[in-house]
C-alpha cells in the first residue's frame, strides 16, 4: 500500500489533520484506529434503551477561540448549552466552581460580592511559593473549603494526595467573585445538534480520507510506504517502551439507567467526600434528548485501563522528557495529541493544536 500522508489514531488530533490534508492538500490519508470506532475518547452512541451516551464520560464543548469554533462548526450544528456542575457536600448540593452562590450556601449566608471577596481573603493562608495543587487551593481558599470541596475529591481522582500533585490541576478550577454559576466562562460552549460521532463522521467524510478500523498500526505500517506518519497514539508505546511506562489515571465508566425521566437536578453532581465515585453524569440533561428513560455514568478513577489523564506530577514529566528528546530525531513523523504529548488537552485545545501542526507542515512543505 502506498499514502503519502498516515495518520495513527482516528481521535480529534487524527481526524482534523485528515480532514486539512485531504480538503486543503486534496491528498490521500490512511488513518488507522485501533478501536472498533472513529471519534477517539469524544465518541457517542445510543445503548440498548435508544439513550445517547458518551462512552468515555462527559464530554463538554467549550472555547474562547472563534478559529476552532467556526472550524468544527463546518461539521455540526450545536445547541445552545451551558454546563452546570453542583457538588454534594454536607448533604447539600452548591454549585461548582467556587462563586458568590457556592459560599452562601456552604455556610448559609447572605455576603454580597465584595464581602465574598473579603470572606476568602481572611480563609486563605499565605504561602511564599506555591508548587503543589494542596498549596494552591489553600492559598486561594483557606483549609475549610480545601478539605470540604478539594482535598477528597483530588485524592479520589488521582489515588495521591492533592500535596503530591503539582500546581496544574488545582489551578484550573476557577473562583468567580460573582454569582456567575456557569462551569465554564468560554466565549462559545454548546453540545454538537446530533452528537460527536456525527461531527467525527462528517470529518471524515472525503474520498482522500481511508479508515481502518481494529487495527493496531503496529500490525500493518511495515506493508505501507509513506511520506510522512501523523501519530496521535501513546509515546511510550510508538518507543516500545524503552523507558519506561508513563504513568497514566483511568476511569471505570459504569452505566445506569433508570425507569423515570430524570434522575438529578444537574448534568453533572460531584461527590468530593461520600461515595468512591467522584461524580454522576446524566446524558439527557447533556443532550437535550427527551426519552421516558434516563442513564447515568458514575466514574470511579483508577490506575489500570484505558490511559486518560497524563500524571501531573515533575517525575512523570521528567519520564515524558527522555520519550520528547527521541522525537526531536524523527524526520517523517510527526507526534501529535493527547497520547503522543503526554499533555491533557481539552477537545478545543487539541482541533487547535491539530490546525497548527497543519499549517507548520505546510509551510515546511513549500519551503
Ligand atoms: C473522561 C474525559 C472527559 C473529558 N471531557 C472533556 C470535556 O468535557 N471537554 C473537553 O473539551 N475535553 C474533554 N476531554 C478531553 C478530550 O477527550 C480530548 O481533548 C480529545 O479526546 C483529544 O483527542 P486526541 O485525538 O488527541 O486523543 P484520543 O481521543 O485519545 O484519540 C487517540 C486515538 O488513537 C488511537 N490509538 C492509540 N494507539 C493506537 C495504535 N497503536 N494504533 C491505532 N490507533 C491507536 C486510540 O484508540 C484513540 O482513538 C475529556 C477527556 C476525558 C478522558
Amino acid at each position: 500500500m502506498n499514502f503519502k500522508y498516515v495518520i495513527v489514531g482516528a481521535g480529534l488530533s487524527g481526524l482534523t489533520m485528515a480532514e486539512r490534508i485531504a480538503n486543503v492538500l486534496q491528498e490521500k490519508v490512511l488513518v488507522i484506529e485501533k478501536r472498533n470506532h472513529i471519534g477517539g475518547n469524544v465518541y457517542d452512541s445510543y445503548n440498548e434503551d435508544g439513550i445517547l451516551i458518551h462512552n468515555y464520560g462527559p464530554h463538554i464543548f467549550h472555547t474562547n477561540s472563534q478559529s476552532v469554533y467556526q472550524y468544527l462548526s463546518q461539521f455540526t450544528q450545536w445547541n445552545d448549552f451551558w454546563h452546570r456542575v453542583l457538588t454534594y457536600v454536607d448533604g447539600n448540593l452548591i454549585p461548582m466552581p467556587i462563586t458568590v452562590e457556592t459560599i452562601n450556601k456552604l455556610y448559609n449566608l447572605n455576603l454580597d460580592c465584595s464581602q465574598v471577596e473579603d470572606f476568602l481573603k481572611k480563609q486563605a493562608v499565605e504561602i511564599d511559593e506555591v508548587t503543589t495543587s494542596k498549596e494552591v487551593a489553600l492559598s486561594k481558599v483557606g483549609p475549610d473549603i480545601y478539605s470540604k470541596i478539594f482535598e477528597n475529591y483530588t485524592k479520589k481522582q488521582w489515588g495521591i494526595d492533592p500535596a503530591e500533585l503539582d500546581t496544574s490541576v488545582i489551578s484550573r478550577i476557577p473562583i468567580r467573585l460573582n454569582r456567575d454559576t456557569r462551569y465554564f466562562a468560554d466565549r462559545y460552549q454548546g453540545m454538537p445538534k446530533f452528537g460527536y460521532t456525527k461531527m467525527c463522521e462528517k470529518m471524515a467524510a472525503n474520498k482522500n480520507i481511508k479508515i481502518m478500523l481494529n487495527t493496531d498500526y503496529k500490525e500493518v505500517i511495515g506493508d505501507i510506504s509513506y511520506e510522512k506518519l501523523i501519530y496521535t497514539g501513546p509515546a511510550d508505546d510508538y518507543y516500545d517502551y524503552k523507558y519506561g511506562r508513563l504513568s497514566y489515571r483511568s476511569i471505570h465508566f459504569a452505566f445506569e439507567t433508570y425507569d423515570k425521566e430524570t434522575f438529578q437536578e444537574a448534568p453533572v453532581v460531584n461527590y468530593p467526600n461520600d461515595y468512591d465515585y467522584t461524580r454522576i453524569t446524566e446524558f439527557k440533561k447533556l443532550t437535550w434528548q427527551e426519552h421516558r428513560k434516563t442513564t447515568i455514568c458514575k466514574e470511579f478513577p483508577c490506575a489500570e485501563g484505558e490511559p486518560y489523564y497524563p500524571f501531573p506530577t515533575k517525575d512523570c514529566k521528567a519520564q515524558f522528557a527522555l520519550y520528547a528528546e527521541e522525537m526531536k530525531k524523527e524526520s517523517k513523523v510527526i507526534f501529535l495529541g493527547r497520547l503522543a504529548e503526554y499533555k491533557y488537552y481539552n477537545m478545543d485545545a487539541a482541533v487547535k493544536r491539530a490546525l497548527d501542526v497543519f499549517e507548520q507542515m505546510q509551510k515546511a512543505a513549500q519551503n
